[in-house]
C-alpha cells in the first residue's frame, strides 16, 4: 500500500510511505544494492543499524548460489540473510541480457560483452536458456520460473521477467522485444497472481529512448493489476536523454502507485529523478565509491587516498553521525586505504550508505517545505 503525504507545490516531487510486510518505505528513498544477499563489505545488522529501509538482491545471481530452493528452505531470503526490513528483488532478466548484449555503459563505450555472450544458448519466446557461469550447468528462465524463483525467495517487492534490448538497436528490433516483453510481463504477472502471498509486484516500463515506445509501454502496463511502476531499459546516453524519458514516462503512470527507477541512483541522477516524480532509486553507486576510496559529502566526493588527508585528523565530516566518522579520523581512513586493509572498505562504506539516508531525509523535508 502507498500513501501520499503531501505533493510538492512546486514540482512533481511527493513524500510518501510504502507499507509492506516488513515494515515503511519513506519516499523519495535510496534502496541500497545486495546483489548476493549481502551490502559488499557489510553485514546485515550494520544495514539495518544505518537506517537503509530498502535493500535490492539480484535474482539471478542468487538462483546460480546458492540457489532459491536453499534459501527457502532456509525459510525464505528474510531469514536466510537475518534481514527484518524490506527487501526488493528483480528477475533476472537484467543480467542474463547484459549477459547476451553486454551492458549499456559497455557497448557506449564500445565494448561488448563477447566472452560472456556465449553462456547464454537460446533467446526465444518461451524464455532464455544460459549456462550457469560458476559450474556450466543449463538454466532456464521464463517468466513463470523467474516469479517461482522470487516466491521462493520471498522478497517484498518483486519484478516481472523482462528483456533489456541494448542500446544500439533498430526501431523496428525494439518494437518487437517491447511486445515480447509486455507478453513475458504478463504471463509474471498472472503467476505471480496465482499466489500472491503478500508480495507487491512492480511492472517495468520499456521502450528505450523511443518516446512513442515509453507511451505504448505505459498504457499496456498500466491497464494490469500491478503495484507499481519500474522504469527500466536504456534510460539514454547522458542526463538530457535521461531527463527527456522521464519526463515524458512520469506523467504517463497513475500518480497513487510507487514508481522506482531501476539502476540508477547517483545524487545528480536523484536530485533530477526527485523533481520529476520519482519515489525510489537502487544503485551500487555509493558503495562501489567506497570501495575506490570515495567518500561522498555534502561538499561532493571526498578522495581518501588523496595525500593532504594523511595528517588530517578530523572524521570525513564531523557533522555526520555515522560510525565511522564518530569513531576514526580521516588520517586513520587513509592509512587504511593505503595499507589496503579490508576493513577500510566496511568504513567507507557505511559512511556513504549513511550518507544517503541523511541525504534523502533531506530531500523529503525540502519536498514537504515545497522547495524541491
Ligand atoms: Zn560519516
Amino acid at each position: 500500500m502507498f500513501e501520499i503525504l503531501h505533493q510538492s507545490k512546486k514540482s512533481p516531487a511527493r513524500v510518501g510511505k510504502i507499507h509492506t510486510p516488513h515494515g515503511v518505505i519513506d519516499t523519495p528513498n535510496f534502496v541500497a544494492v545486495g546483489t548476493n544477499g549481502t551490502i559488499k563489505a557489510l553485514d546485515n545488522t550494520m544495514v539495518t543499524e544505518i537506517g537503509l529501509q530498502l535493500m535490492f538482491c539480484n535474482t539471478y545471481h542468487l538462483l546460480l548460489q546458492p540457489g532459491t530452493k536453499v534459501i527457502k528452505e532456509a525459510g525464505g531470503l528474510h531469514r536466510f540473510i537475518n534481514r527484518d526490513l524490506p527487501i526488493i528483488t528483480d528477475s533476472g532478466g537484467f543480467q542474463v541480457f547484459s549477459l547476451a548484449y553486454g551492458s549499456v555503459a559497455n557497448e557506449l563505450k564500445g565494448r561488448g560483452n563477447k566472452q560472456s555472450g556465449n553462456l547464454v544458448m537460446k533467446i526465444n519466446e518461451e524464455g532464455v536458456l544460459f549456462r550457469s557461469y560458476r559450474d556450466g550447468s543449463k538454466v532456464l528462465l521464463t517468466p513463470e520460473s523467474s516469479v517461482e524463483a522470487q516466491k521462493d525467495l520471498g522478497a517484498d517487492i518483486i519484478i516481472p521477467f523482462d528483456e533489456l534490448p541494448p542500446y544500439h538497436i533498430k526501431n523496428d528490433a525494439l518494437k518487437v522485444s517491447l511486445a515480447r516483453t509486455h507478453r513475458w510481463e504478463k504471463r509474471s504477472l498472472d503467476a505471480h497472481l496465482r499466489k500472491r502471498a503478500g508480495q507487491a509486484m512492480y511492472a517495468v516500463i520499456h521502450g528505450g529512448i523511443d518516446l512513442d515506445l515509453r507511451k505504448q509501454s505505459c498504457e499496456t502496463l498500466t491497464k494490469l493489476d500491478f503495484d507499481g511502476f519500474a522504469i527500466g531499459g536504456s534510460m539514454g546516453k547522458n542526463k538530457e536523454e535521461m531527463h527527456s524519458i522521464l519526463n515524458h514516462t512520469l506523467p504517463l503512470l497513475p500518480k497513487e502507485k510507487p514508481n522506482h527507477l531501476l539502476g540508477i541512483g547517483d545524487i545528480e541522477s536523484i536530485d533530477l529523478g526527485v523533481a520529476l516524480g520519482i519515489d525510489t532509486f537502487d544503485s551500487s553507486y555509493p558503495t562501489r565509491a567506497a570501495r575506490h576510496g570515495v567518500a561522498l559529502s555534502w561538499h561532493g566526493p571526498v578522495k581518501l587516498t588523496r595525500a593532504e588527508n594523511a595528517n588530517t585528523f578530523r572524521p570525513i565530516d564531523e557533522k555526520c553521525s555515522c560510525p565511522t566518522c564518530k569513531n576514526f579520523s580521516l588520517a586513520y581512513l587513509h592509512h587504511l586505504f593505503k595499507a589496503k586493509e579490508l576493513s577500510a572498505l566496511s568504513l567507507a562504506s557505511i559512511h556513504n550508505l549513511h550518507f544517503m539516508v541523511d541525504y534523502m531525509a533531506d530531500i523529503r523535508e525540502k519536498i514537504a517545505a515545497d522547495i524541491i
